[in-house]
């Protein structure tokens, strides 16, 4: 593939610093596939950084996880692992018929409604021994995607405890009472959200239900907040991968370059169009080059509807015209000298011009905004792309 993209492990690691720096109890969310970096590429850096609790989407993410462990464990990479126990966290639904890969995984799981708690609870009785169940209750602060409203919660404790009393062999564990804030930048909005989770915490502190730990924050509370909602954990994404959580920038390092290459320059005469339909008419003779990255590489196509959007050729701007195709966009040479096929294009990130010295960067921001999205988007459709 002629489109590559590059993980700067140092910068990666100055973001880490910098979240700890607030709160130094991270649970590091590599959920799809670590943002689309790829969890092979990112949960070794953490490893080695001393991170040792982790949140994932699906199953299939926290055996991959394992998998690695075992195969540091039998390359006797192991050393730093050494009294070090690896916690795992699921965010997302994990269908009941892949119940039996929790357990065999240590996987803790998040419990957002009954239905759920209830076949969970089934399968454990059914097909386990003294085996706990760890689960974290996940509650509704006002996002309204998952988790217990306030009104259930009475009768989830009493779930619990009925549980509890009737079942001496296995156990339900439960790790931690958490919920997610949907508009860190509302501070009214927050601030109700807050308190609707304390309030729900407070029935849990009152009850005979025990549970480990609170966490609320996610990279925008963190960083918006400070150490305000710090309580046990941070659970950190966007952060860690340099995308910034704010509308402002807090000083986070920017952690992936994407690259491709010019694969054909042609000359065009003005008025000529260019790609597919009639969008690309050219404004001028112009010198045009032939990029091979498009939307199979996660390059949107969205990006053509913006008039601003370019990328970085010998240091220098080169705009995007025409329509984006599956694996290849235009880009104007006209103004840039000494471009010839095979020459490295930046499609994320910054690059050297022609007098060795950096003047022009492209973040993820910048493409989210002519994308009109948001940068997590962005990153995660890089998913497929080779990474290095
Ligand atoms: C994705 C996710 C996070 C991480 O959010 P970032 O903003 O990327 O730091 C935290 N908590 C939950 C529940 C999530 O789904």
């Amino acid at each position: 593939m002629l489109v590559n993209l590059e993980i700067n492990r140092k910068n990666l690691e100055k973001n880490l610093g910098k979240i700890r720096s607030i709160n130094k109890n991270i649970i590091c969310v590599i959920k799809d596939n670590a943002y689309g970096l790829g969890i092979e590429n990112i949960f070794p850096i953490l490893l080695e950084n001393s991170c040792n609790y982790f949140a994932v989407a699906y199953i299939e993410e926290a055996i991959k996880i394992r998998e690695i462990l075992k195969n540091f464990e039998k390359e006797k990479k192991l050393d730093f692992l050494k009294n070090r126990q690896i916690k795992i966290m699921a965010l997302n639904y994990i269908e009941p018929e892949n119940f039996k890969y929790v357990i065999e995984n240590n996987v803790e799981v998040t419990v957002f409604n009954f239905l759920q708690l209830y076949d969970y609870l089934k399968i454990l009785d059914k097909s386990f021994e003294n085996t706990a169940l760890k689960i974290h209750i996940k509650v509704n602060s006002g996002m309204n995607r998952l988790g217990f409203n306030e009104s259930e919660i009475l009768k989830l404790i009493e779930v619990i405890k009925k549980y509890e009393k009737n079942h001496k062999n296995n156990k339900l564990e439960i790790i931690s009472i958490f919920s997610h804030v949907s508009d860190a930048e509302n501070q009214i909005e927050t601030e109700t959200q807050v308190e609707k989770y304390e309030k729900i915490i407070k029935i849990f502190d009152k009850s005979d239900v025990k549970y480990q730990y609170k966490h609320l924050q996610a990279s925008p509370l963190l960083f918006k907040y400070k150490e305000k909602y710090n309580y046990d954990f941070a659970r950190v994404g966007m952060a860690l991968y340099g995308m910034e959580p704010l509308s402002y920038d807090t000083g986070l390092a920017d952690v992936i370059t994407v690259k491709s290459q010019i694969i054909n320059i042609r000359n065009v005469k003005k008025n000529d169009k260019i790609s597919y339909g009639s969008k690309g008419i050219v404004k001028r003779d112009s010198k045009i080059g032939i990029v091979s990255v498009g939307y199979a590489h996660g390059f949107q196509k969205q990006i053509e509807n913006s008039l601003q959007a370019y990328v970085l050729v010998n240091g220098k701007k080169a705009k995007i015209i025409g329509e984006i195709c599956m694996d290849m966009i235009f880009v104007d040479l006209t103004d840039i000298e000494n471009v010839k096929v095979n020459d490295e294009v930046v499609i994320i990130g910054s690059q050297k011009n022609i007098e060795n010295e950096i003047t022009e960067k492209i973040t993820l921001r910048q493409v989210a905004k002519w994308a009109g999205t948001i940068q997590d988007d962005v990153l995660t459709k890089f998913s497929a792309i080779k990474k290095q």
